[in-house]
């Protein structure tokens, strides 16, 4: 096993795909190879070397373990001089990638929106100042620890003919941590992914009763789109679950049209949709920020120009 490998870890299959994506760049690099880690059960693991993984290391001894053991178990599991460490940015993953730069004393690159290689360095870019700024890092600490979202890298094609080998790591240090887990209580939650999504109709708090979202339902329908909102629509009128708001602290996309009705625009929420294709925007405030990032705007009422919109489109489709 060369030194300078690269390791992907996340729960999420799909995810942990297109990080293999991000990671395969960096090993090409650096002339080295692609691990994935597994939790024991995983059954999508040994899939993964046909999709760039080189090695699956699967760990055994995480069934019932709380995060904290899943960093020791990782760290066991690297091998010499790792280059960097690939998390996929869930609700799992933010905290373990936290918790591994910490115990390896090593730099934690966050949310990354792209990742390339500059004379054998990592470099990534990130969002800066509440999404006002990209910036562009160069990675010095190794192994550095990278998360990163659905879509930042694409989908690797599935490459049948690649093999690889399949190792189980059975002993780790993560036997000795002190506590389990009694179990997991499933979250009662809608399962909607809007991070693939193509179309998504957004909802701000121009909306004014939830009675309203009807006609917005309606349209979604009609187009094959998905419903998110704002932040406020979800933490304040409680209207849809915090997996459908959209920004800078929920979730980011890249659907080929965001139809955004009745926000604002601030930044903290544009910073999630700047990879969208088509930006189409309403807003009966002339000057609302909303506009300067939008392909078409709609100065207008909401309550007149949707109605009439609705009824327009039946007509077409
Ligand atoms: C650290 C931090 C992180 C944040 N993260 C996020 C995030 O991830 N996502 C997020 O969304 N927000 C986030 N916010 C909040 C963000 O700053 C905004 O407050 C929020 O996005 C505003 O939501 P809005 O556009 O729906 O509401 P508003 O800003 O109140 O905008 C409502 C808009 O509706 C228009 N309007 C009203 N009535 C009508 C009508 N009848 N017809 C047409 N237009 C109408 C108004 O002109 C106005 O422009 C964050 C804030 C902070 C400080």
């Amino acid at each position: 096993m060369s030194a300078n490998n690269v390791y992907v870890f996340s729960e999420n299959a799909a995810l942990a795909r297109e990080l293999l994506n991000g990671a395969r760049t960096i090993a090409d690099a650096v002339g080295s190879s692609v691990v994935f880690l597994a939790i024991d059960g995983d059954e999508s693991a040994e899939g993964m070397i046909k999709y760039g993984a080189d090695t699956v290391k699967v760990l055994d001894v995480l069934a019932g373990k709380p995060l904290e053991a899943y960093v020791h178990a990782i760290i066991d599991a690297l091998d010499e001089n790792p280059k960097a460490i690939l998390i996929g940015a869930t609700a799992h993953g933010k905290p373990l990638a936290g918790l591994l730069s910490a115990t390896l004393s090593t730099g934690c690159s966050a949310e990354i929106r792209g990742l390339s290689m500059v004379e054998g360095e990592i470099q990534v870019t990130r969002m800066k100042y509440g999404g006002a700024a990209l910036s562009t890092d160069i990675c010095t600490t190794a192994p550095h620890v990278i998360t990163a979202t659905r879509m930042v890298f694409e989908m690797p094609a599935e490459d049948a003919s690649r093999t690889g080998e399949v190792l189980r790591v059975q002993k780790s240090s993560a036997e000795a941590c002190t506590y389990q887990l009694d179990g997991f209580e499933e979250k009662s939650s809608d399962s909607v992914d809007l991070t693939t999504a193509k179309k998504i109709i957004c909802i701000g708090r121009g909306v004014k009763a939830e009675k309203d979202l009807e006609m917005f339902r309606e349209l979604a329908e009609m187009i094959g789109a998905e419903l998110g909102c704002t932040a406020p629509v979800a933490k304040d009128n409680g209207w849809f679950g915090v997996e459908r708001y959209i920004g800078l602290s929920g979730k980011t996309v890249k659907p080929q049209l965001y139809f955004i009705v009745g926000s604002s625009g601030q930044i903290q929420h544009m910073a999630g949709v700047s990879g969208s294709k088509i930006v189409l925007s309403v807003n009966h405030d002339p000057v609302a920020p909303v506009f300067n990032q939008s392909d078409y705007s709609v100065v207008a009422n909401l309550y007149d120009f949707m109605p009439a919109f609705i009824a327009e489109l039946k007509g077409i489709l």
